[in-house]
């Protein structure tokens, strides 16, 4: 026997229509360098996005056909993100951290045939504007106050005046393609990931969770994470979703901006990477400043340290909520909610608890797998690969065929190695290709990195592996002190403070004290880049 509710398509239309009239009066904001934040209605803004579907029609891209961006956050970004998908186009965000072939490479490979691009960053794209041989049109942004434009680059303002806007939005499959995204490419050519408006809209909903980021209309949220990378974690989808006001970064936002907008906007919710907020909490340590209206700092992409987490706690009273995902999973997979029941526990058992990534969100199906092919018990010691699935978690690369990343019995393989304990929390301990095998046992590189982050004079860690004649690989600590402490900090201490912590095998055979840690185009540790250096370590004699 069938259910007989409606055959309604699950599609991005519905939280427009929905929002545009129920939170007409509130606001969305874009900082422009230098100037007072530019301010407009959620009327206005679904306006616009009417008009730019219009302006997006007039230059005959019609349903299937790839949109790219090329922004930093703002409010025209935001505009993007729901016309395109509401016609029926597919919104390709681009990464323009990434080496110059990637971005060709993406957008080619993507097939983009218009391009919507910030005028801040057109000095990247400009030099290789020959090789994006579908680009057919550029659109440009004025994102700054003293944007430049291109000779003969359409206007963003004035694509908007032309065409008809859209009144009627056309009837979409909710499998239907809505966006696209390129993960950043650790290995071999990036790949892409196409998410059905399906997948944007459960994982909206699952945002609004009480138990994740309970998102609602009452929030004001700063938008720090790009919008090219992961959909900003599916915020903007979500935030429009809901209601909530919304305020994005614009060009280039510094940690310094982060404090003042959260300041004067009185910010409820901001996400971003762990190094962002160690750049917070160094001025906010410094300077003292209120950033008390926060209610939920979400922080993934990789590893919170747990004394980040901790200090945020106590020193400002803001809770960090440790998540995990991927671009391949839109991207939440896991949260680090404590449960009622363990509430009461003494804070050092609750800080190891929210240290971890945390347990399955809704709609995630999660496994670990080692290295028999076996299910892992939830035992929160045996390690293995990651695996997932979900209406969420991507079943395949846009053009490519191979399924090495994928089971026989339909499980995504994350290439994420870790544990999961009896109440469901998982901790990765690595990267698959991070990995530490010293002597044919794990060492995780994540848990060093940890311990020697919570050091106080150290500001950053990255732990790799190094070539060893007898044990293969051994962890090589390279630590990065507080600038205070340059000078005086010693690769000694480091290992008298993990001493007493960890297992003799996993001291790391050396420390070296560096500059900074080279980070990729979203702001994590680089730890190939490292790998590459270090690989002849210790540095022969002579
Ligand atoms: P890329 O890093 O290649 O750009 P993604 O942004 O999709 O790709 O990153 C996904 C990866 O980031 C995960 O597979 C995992 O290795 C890492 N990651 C994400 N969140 C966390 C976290 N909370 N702790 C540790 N690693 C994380």
């Amino acid at each position: 026997m069938k259910g007989l509710m409606m055959d309604y398509p699950l599609t991005l239309t519905q939280f427009f229509e929905r929002s545009r009239r129920l939170f007409a009066k509130k606001t969305l904001a874009t900082r422009i360098p230098s100037q007072p934040l530019f301010r407009y209605t959620y009327a206005e803004f679904a306006e616009r996005v009417r008009r730019l579907a219009g302006g997006l029609r007039a230059l005959d891209i019609r349903p299937g056909d790839r949109v790219g961006t090329f922004m930093w956050n703002c409010h025209q970004h935001l505009e993007a993100y729901w016309a395109i998908p509401m016609m029926g186009a597919v919104l390709h965000t681009v990464n323009f951290r990434l080496a110059p072939p990637d971005i060709a490479y993406i957008v080619t490979h993507g097939g983009d045939t218009i391009l919507i691009v910030g005028a801040s960053v057109w000095p990247l794209l400009e030099p290789m504007r020959r090789e994006l041989t579908t680009v057919r049109e550029i659109v440009i942004v004025r994102d700054t106050a003293d944007a430049r434009l291109p000779v003969g680059g359409l206007e963003y303002e004035d694509l908007l005046r032309r065409g008809a806007p859209v009144a009627e939005w056309p009837q979409l499959d909710e499998r239907d393609a809505a966006a696209m995204c390129y993960t950043s490419g650790t290995t071999g050519h990036p790949k892409g990931v196409v998410y059905s408006h399906r997948a944007l809209y459960l994982h909206s909903l699952g945002m609004a969770q009480a138990d994740s980021f309970a998102l609602s209309e009452r929030d004001v949220i700063l938008h720090i994470v790009p919008m090219f990378h992961a959909n900003a974690w599916c915020v903007p989808f979500a935030g429009v979703m809901v209601g909530a006001t919304q305020i994005f970064g614009g060009p280039s936002p510094q940690p310094r901006d982060i404090v003042e907008m959260t300041e004067q906007e009185r910010v409820t919710v901001v996400g971003a990477v762990p190094t962002v907020w160690i750049g917070v909490k160094e001025i906010c340590e410094r300077e003292g400043h209120d950033i008390s209206s926060i209610r939920l700092i979400p922080c993934g992409g990789s590893a919170a340290p747990r004394s980040l987490i901790e200090l945020f706690d106590e020193k400002f009273g803001v809770p960090m909520l440790h998540a995990w995902g991927m671009t391949e999973t839109t991207p939440v997979g896991t949260l680090s909610r404590l449960k009622s029941y363990m509430e009461p526990w003494p804070d050092d058992q609750k800080y190891t608890v929210r240290a971890k990534q945390g347990f399955p969100s809704v709609c995630v199906d999660l496994r670990i797998v080692d290295e028999q092919g076996r299910v892992a018990p939830w035992d929160g010691k045996t390690m293995g690969e990651i695996q997932v699935r979900g209406p969420w978690v991507t079943s395949g690369y846009y053009k490519a065929d191979s399924t090495d990343h994928f089971t026989e019995d339909g499980w995504f393989k994350t290439g994420d190695v870790g544990t999961i304990d009896p109440e469901g929390y998982i901790q990765i301990t690595d990267r698959t290709k991070d990995v530490i095998k010293s002597g044919g046992e794990w060492i995780s590189s994540v848990d060093l990195e940890n311990l020697i982050m919570a050091h106080p004079k150290v500001l950053e860690a990255a732990v790799v592996a190094v070539p060893h004649p007898k044990w293969i690989e051994r962890p090589l600590a390279c630590v990065v002190p507080k600038p205070e402490h340059h000078g005086s900090l010693t690769a000694g201490e480091i290992i008298e403070f993990l001493r007493p912590q960890v297992a003799r095998f996993w001291l790391p055979d050396d420390v070296v004290l560096i500059e900074a840690v080279p980070k990729t185009s979203v702001g994590k540790f680089d730890k190939k880049v490292l790998r590459e250096r270090f690989k002849g370590w210790p540095p022969k004699a002579g």
